[in-house]
């Protein structure tokens, strides 16, 4: 049984970690909190304020916290895991350049877990485009990502992490050009990248690879949040005991 405590509880994530932690018999929820605390138990948690984090950390001791904020609160959740020994799973996206290298320092004490997406499908989808970049060396690439009318950061962290995965694959494409408008004809060196927001789409990716006479499309959809929320708990799950450093999601799944 894994201990795990809950960051940004009464998001829309947050509270999926919970509904799924409190159906699974391998995770225990110690202690969850939110900015603000919330009046009524979420899937039977009780969710704190998360204004003395640290102390709540040395009070429950779980063995993995898993964070769903955003990008400021995360590397503060972070910093504290990483004072109190505490392994960190995070599934926050929207991070300036410059922030990860906060998160890989707090890897330095403690085990840290970042992924973009903690979908498995998604998983497999950058495999499947990291294959067809290298199958298809002269294809125009585009990338097009849908999500719900509240989501914070764009293009989302998922399509970063496509779009990084298929610049190690092409190395003559280093132009990520966000949307079009007006005369803007394609240069072979770009990759166009486009944000969709509407109503309350979970998550789509369509990677688009257009050559002569012949397109590929290779596309994930989530149908819904709690796949997310059942990756980040299998993460929690492998993580726990693990020694300080950075870890992968490929890694959780490969164990399997
Ligand atoms: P949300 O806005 O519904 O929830 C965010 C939560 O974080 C809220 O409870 C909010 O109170 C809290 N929060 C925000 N700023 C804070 C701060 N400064 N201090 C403390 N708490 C703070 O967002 P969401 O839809 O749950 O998404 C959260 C993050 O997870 C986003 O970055 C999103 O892109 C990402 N996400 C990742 C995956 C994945 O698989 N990795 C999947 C879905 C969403």
């Amino acid at each position: 049984m894994t201990e795990i405590a809950v960051t940004g509880a009464a998001g829309r994530m947050g509270r999926e970690v919970l509904a799924a932690a409190a159906d699974r018999d391998d995770i225990t929820v110690a202690f969850a909190v939110n900015r603000s605390s919330v009046a009524e138990p979420i899937s039977g948690v009780a969710v704190d304020s998360s204004d003395d984090f640290a102390a709540l950390l040395a009070d429950y001791e779980p063995a993995v916290v898993v964070d769903f904020t955003a990008p400021d609160s995360t590397i503060d959740y972070a910093n504290a895991c990483a004072e109190a020994g505490v392994a960190f799973v995070t599934g926050t996206t929207g991070f300036e350049p410059s922030q990860p290298a906060a998160l890989h320092a707090a890897s330095e004490s403690t085990a840290v877990l970042k992924a973009s997406n903690f979908s498995r499908g998604v998983a497999a989808l950058r495999l499947a485009v990291q294959e067809a970049t290298a199958a298809l060396p002269d294809a125009d690439i585009e990338l097009t990502e849908t999500h719900h009318n509240a989501k914070r950061d764009a293009p989302s962290g998922t399509a970063k992490t496509l779009l990084d995965d298929i610049e190690g694959v092409r190395d003559d494409l280093n132009d990520r050009v966000h949307g079009r408008e007006g005369e803007a004809p394609r240069d072979d060196d770009e990759i166009g990248v486009h944000a969709r927001r509407a109503g309350d789409i979970a998550g789509e990716h369509e990677v688009l690879l257009g050559g002569s006479n012949e397109t590929l499309s290779l596309t994930h959809r989530a149908g819904d949040r709690s796949i997310f929320a059942e990756g980040a708990l299998d993460a929690a799950d492998w993580l726990a005991g693990r020694e300080p450093g950075w870890y992968d999601f490929f890694e959780v799944i490969e164990s399997a």
